[in-house]
Order: C-alpha cells, then structure tokens, then sequence
C-alpha cells in the first residue's frame, strides 16, 4: 500500500488512543507510511493531514480522548465535501482509511469509499457500545468505570438512611452504560432508553429496597430518559414515595474524561492493528470488532444495520440480583 491514515470521529471516548497508536505502529511494522487526520471528518475536508511515525505516538495510551482530535462536520454528508476529503489523501498518496468513532462516522467512512478510490476500515469506538457487528466498542469499559468510581463515592458520602439516588449517566439512545453500571454497582433499578419508563416498577423496587432492609437505595438512569430526564423522574417519584429523601446526581462528561482501562486499550490495540492488517489484505468497508472473545471482520454496514441490542441476559441478572 501507498499510505493508510487514520481518523478519529464524532464523539470521543477512552481507547481512541491506543487505536490510533495501535493503527501508526502497525503500519511501522508493515512498511506502510502512516498518516493523521485531525480533527475529524472536517479536518479532513480541510485537509489537515500529517504523518506520523512510532514516536510521535508515544505517550499517548493513557490519555483519555484522541491526539488527534475529533469533531462532528454536517457537511461531511454531502459528496461534494467526501470528495474534498478524499482528494487531500491522493495527494498525501494515502490509498487506505481507517475510521475511529461511532455508528456516524461509520458511515461516512462507507459514503467517502463509495466515492473515492480510497479503501475504508471500521474501528467502532464509542461509549453507547451501540454498533453492530461487534460485542464491544472501544470506550464503553472505560465509561462504565468512571460511573462507577463516581457511584461508590456518592454510596459512601450518603450517610443518612432513607435516601435514593437517581444518578444519570450517559446513553442518550443506548442503555448499555447504565445497565452495566447499574448492575456492577448493586442498584435497585436501571432506566434505559430501550424501554419505557415504568413508573410503578420504579416506584415498587424503591420501596422493596427500603422493606427489605436496605438503608440506601440507587437508580441509574441513561441521559436519554424522556419526558423530563432525570429530575423530572425524581420529582415523579418523591410525589409518590413522600417519606423517602430523593437526589439527582448527573455524571456527564465526566464518563469520558477518565483515563482508559486496561480493557479499553486492549480493545483499541487489537482492533487498530487488525484495521491496518485488513486493509492490508485488500479489504474494503470492513468493520473489525471482537465477538464472542475473537477478533472478526464484518461488512462495514453490520454496524447500522444489525444495531447492537442490550443484552437480555444481563437486564433479567440485573432484576434477579437487586433484592
Ligand atoms: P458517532 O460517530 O459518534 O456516531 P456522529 O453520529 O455525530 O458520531 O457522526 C460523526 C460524523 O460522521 C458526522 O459529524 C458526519 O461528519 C459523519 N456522518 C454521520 N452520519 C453520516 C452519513 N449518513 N453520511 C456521511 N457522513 C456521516
């Protein structure tokens, strides 16, 4: 091959390091020039393109978010702008991509391939853990994590009995970070934008939770919960349960701002030198993911078009353990 680049896009999360390292060393180790795109998609489109060797990854595995840097770019939609894009990497005699990011970016990686003489590798990176095709995306351990460090500090400042804790953490459109927080940290009920909040579920896990002895009990919430989000449904609930004391504990950006796990840069590594060895092979729109515990290959439209669904195992867990 001539050169592959990489890119980091849309929203960032923990690992997109290790793949962009992971991606820069592979090609070092293929003879590959390797080169990086800053700023995402938009950074392409402007054509801020510069190469990178081993070194100038260095240091980077820990650090949370992307050395890159990474953006949304609306216009990255209109093939006009791909084509801008894909001209700034024929002259940096670039024939292969490999994408970082979520189900978005996926996507236009698919469109810019369509259009360009460039072929496209997916690495699926994301803290929703919502694209298809892989068990995992890059960033959804570290996320949880952070959620949890969080969730057992407020569990210990929270000394006086007879208090719930709704604590919102992110997923506006998929529930993984909260089931798996809410699980992993002994809460009494999880929220996910899967389902519809059931109010009377909500209300008699709150109150079995206190019958049953327990002096505190937790709610995880996804910031997805409509109508109102997380306040209004603490408001909702301490109009019903008028004894107990309800609080609202919103973690945002913090989910992302942690360094990355061991699982995350695992994750990462693997799958960005699995990216450059695909390409490599001759691959075009291809989506690398780990399923079942092995590394695989997939059609890059597996990631849109067979959505990663919340495990119904773990929501069954989930309700079996919180008694
Ligand atoms: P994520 O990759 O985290 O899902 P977004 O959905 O915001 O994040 O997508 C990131 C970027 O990918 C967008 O800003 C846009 O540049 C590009 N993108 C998203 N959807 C499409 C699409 N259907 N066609 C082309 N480009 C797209």
């Amino acid at each position: 091959m001539r050169g592959i680049a990489v890119v980091t896009s849309g929203g960032d999360s923990p690992g997109m390091n290790a793949a962009v390292r992971a991606v820069v060393r592979a090609c070092d180790a293929a003879g590959v020039p390797a080169v990086g795109v800053e700023g995402g998609f938009g950074g392409l489109v402007e054509g801020r393109l510069r190469p990178l060797d081993a070194r100038s990854v260095s240091r980077i595995l820990q650090r949370p978010g992307t050395m890159l840097g990474t953006g949304r770019c609306p216009a990255f939609r209109s093939s006009e702008a791909r084509r801008e894009g894909g001209k700034h990497l024929a002259v940096a005699e670039v024939d292969g991509l490999v994408v970082v990011g979520g189900v978005g970016s996926l996507r236009g990686a698919d469109a810019l391939s369509r259009e360009t003489p460039v072929r496209v590798a997916g690495v699926p990176a994301t803290i929703d853990n919502d694209v298809g095709g892989t068990d995992w995306s890059v960033g959804l351990d570290s996320a949880v994590n952070s959620a949890l460090s969080a969730i057992d500090q407020i569990r210990d400042s929270a000394s006086s009995e007879g208090r719930v804790f709704l604590v919102e953490v992110a997923g506006r459109h998929a529930g993984w970070v909260s089931l798996l927080a809410g699980l992993t940290s002994g809460a009494s009920h999880v929220v996910v934008p899967e389902r519809a909040i059931d109010l009377a579920a909500l209300r008699a896990d709150v109150r079995g939770a206190f019958d049953r002895g327990k002096g505190f009990c937790l709610v995880v919430v996804a910031e997805g919960t409509r109508p109102g989000g997380v306040y209004e449904l603490a408001e909702r609930l301490g109009a019903e349960l008028d004894d107990i004391e309800t609080r609202v504990s919103v973690l945002g950006q913090l989910q992302r701002g942690a360094a990355p796990t061991m699982r995350d840069r695992l994750l990462g590594s693997v799958l960005g030198d699995a990216a450059v060895d695909a390409l490599v092979d001759g691959e075009d729109r291809v989506l690398l993911g780990e399923r079942a515990g092995r590394i695989v290959r997939a059609p890059l439209s597996r990631a849109w078009t067979a959505p990663a669904t919340l495990s119904a195992d773990l929501e069954a867990l989930m309700a079996r353990l919180a008694r």
